[in-house]
């Protein structure tokens, strides 16, 4: 049997077929049919072919009426060839021998056809290649719906293997056909890495090529011991049979128990959840959770492929306070930085600026005060119905709060004089996670209500670890203690509480010396919470006062490591 090893992402064991997503190229459904399906099958291209004739007479028409012959012949050779027989019967032929769905084995002859136009040395018959994609396009987008055919279209529960996959991806994807996840390039703290554990879909990545894996039909993906198997018989699934059974009832599981609030030895811990759609909110029980502590509102933008109006914001925000009642729950404005932007690449507003690199945060958002002036609005608005606060990423100089908290106050005079309520005591808080902010602490914490610091660009700022690269665990960086530790020490001084949103928090080993310089305070994936809450009231806090020491004065990464590992072993394996 034949393995391949990958870096785990998201954890887990699954068995299944393989979805090969190819991004770039159309995500089509495909599947492999029964003969008693052919029938319909060609029924349905038959339809989308005459749908689109259809179509293309009427851009026929529009053209003849506000241009003229010329351009009109382009839409008839385009008409010509979405019926031609011959491309129909290639596919009727691919489908009855290769058994694939009518949209895979369409694509597949298309994608054919266009390869050998490209290839000849004729400028006519290259520039024909360009009118083959547009036919292509137009009879898929029929025959699979409205449905957008950038992402992965699963239409059967499936491993998806791709080269890379963006949050976009994820969130368009039917969750409950996701078994598991392989990509070649990824990171652990990645917006996908951060889905996928979110929606407890295993996931490997780093793996050296997808090429082998995609020709094989059914394969088992092992996170956990990051291999996949190939070429598996009946007895290799048996053995595997009782962990994927496991695992898919942990993937159904949800919060039962109620979330610590304080360590082993009384003092009081909050432990707050990430959250970014509302139907994830809406599965949350807020009898046993304290609240969100990080709401990842760009997420209602992937969703959308736009930013939705203030009214459609109002809602959602409106959904989740009322949902969560008293609790607080921390709306983080649009962050539209790094591979959030990558899922939302469609948006008018991004495509006409291309200095990706430097977008996101509230910087950005500062320099389109539209887009910042319609979130405030809405969020304003809803926080009547429950207990709000205000979050900004990527905050850089202090500067860019006293900027926002301008705007707030200006759309706080402008819905008073409307007549429209508000919260009056809503909090704004600051993500300290850029280098530059570091130095800016104490001027930060005399205008914000909280810290709240994102490790995982943190990482990113301070060492320059890629976060869709690179798995290695930053977090044992001395540099990432040493400016938390600072965060802290300002927190203490400005008399706000300092919070620790990223991945960093999820990390059992991390904890113990976030704990150790005085976090009490995080905010974790739900698929985390009850290994963190587990953790949390493990803990004592009067053990950790020596490791704060250790970790502070320690200039070694694997060495930090290791000191954490060997407390976690000695104090709080055997306690679980
Ligand atoms: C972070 O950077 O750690 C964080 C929580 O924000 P995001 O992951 O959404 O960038
Ligand atoms: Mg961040």
């Amino acid at each position: 049997m034949k393995t391949v090893k990958g870096v785990k992402i998201s954890p887990g064991v699954v068995c299944g077929p393989i979805y090969h997503f190819e991004k770039g190229h159309l995500a089509v459904p495909r599947h492999f049919i029964r003969k008693e399906d052919f029938e319909y099958e060609m029924d349905r291209l038959m339809v989308a072919v005459q749908s689109s004739k259809d179509e293309l007479a009427q851009v026929r028409d529009l053209v003849m009426d506000h241009l003229d012959e010329d351009h009109a012949r382009i839409i008839d050779a385009q008409l010509l060839a979405v019926q031609d027989e011959e491309m129909i019967k290639a596919v009727k032929d691919l489908m009855v021998r290769e058994r694939k769905n009518i949209s895979w084995a369409y694509y597949e002859v298309m994608d054919e056809y266009e390869k050998l136009l490209l290839k000849t040395e004729s400028r006519f018959f290259k520039e024909r290649s360009a009118d083959l994609r547009d036919i292509k396009k137009r009879v898929l987008h029929h025959l699979v719906g409205d449905k957008d055919l950038i992402h992965p279209q699963i239409t059967e529960p499936s491993i998806i293997v791709t080269e890379k996959i963006s949050p976009g991806d994820l969130i368009h994807i039917d969750q409950s056909l996701a078994l598991g996840l392989i990509t070649r390039y990824g990171g652990f703290d990645s917006h996908a890495g951060i889905l996928a554990r979110a929606f407890k879909v295993p996931y490997l990545s780093d793996i050296g090529s997808i090429d082998e894996l995609v020709s094989y039909s059914e394969i088992i993906l092992d996170a956990d011991n990051e291999e996949i198997l190939l070429d598996i018989d009946d007895s290799v699934k048996n053995r595997y049979q009782a962990r994927i059974r496991e695992f898919r009832k942990y993937r159904k599981q949800i919060i039962s128990d109620k979330v610590a609030n304080s360590t082993g030895d009384k003092v009081p811990y909050h432990i707050y959840l990430n959250a970014g759609f509302v139907n994830e909110v809406k599965a949350m029980n807020p009898k046993l959770i304290q609240g969100i502590g990080l709401f990842r509102t760009e997420y209602l933008c992937i969703e959308r492929n736009s930013i939705p109006d203030e009214e459609t914001q109002f809602q959602a925000y409106k959904s989740v306070l009322t949902k969560m009642g008293k609790l607080p729950v921390v709306f983080r404005v649009f962050d539209f930085g790094r591979d959030k932007l990558l899922a939302m690449l469609d948006m008018e507003i991004i495509q006409e600026d291309h200095v990706f690199d430097e977008w996101g945060g509230i910087g950005f958002l500062l320099e389109n005060p539209e887009i910042l002036k319609i979130q405030l609005r809405a969020l304003l608005r809803a926080s009547v119905y429950g207990n709000a606060q205000i979050m900004l990423p990527l905050v850089m100089f202090t500067d860019e709060v006293k900027q926002t908290v301008k705007l707030l106050n200006e759309i706080k005079a402008e819905l008073r004089k409307a007549g429209v309520s508000f919260s009056q005591n809503i909090e704004l808080g600051a993500m300290i996670e850029t280098s530059s902010v570091l130095d800016e602490l104490d001027e930060l914490g005399k205008i914000v209500d909280f810290f709240s610091i994102g490790t995982n660009d943190l990482a990113l700022y301070l060492i320059g670890s890629g976060r869709t690269v690179d798995l290695t665990k930053n977090y044992y960086h001395p540099k990432i203690f040493k400016a938390i530790n600072q965060v802290v020490i300002a927190g203490e001084k400005a008399n706000i509480p300092v919070n620790i949103c990223g991945e960093m928090a999820s990390d059992p080993y991390a904890l113990i010396g976030l704990t150790a310089i005085g976090i009490r305070s995080v905010s974790v994936s739900t698929s985390s919470l009850d290994l963190i809450s587990k953790q949390v009231s493990s803990m004592d806090t009067s053990h950790l006062e020596h490791l704060a020491e250790l970790i502070l004065n320690d200039d070694n990464a694997a060495s930090i490591y290791s000191i954490l590992m060997q407390y976690h072993r000695d104090f709080l394996d055997q306690s679980e």
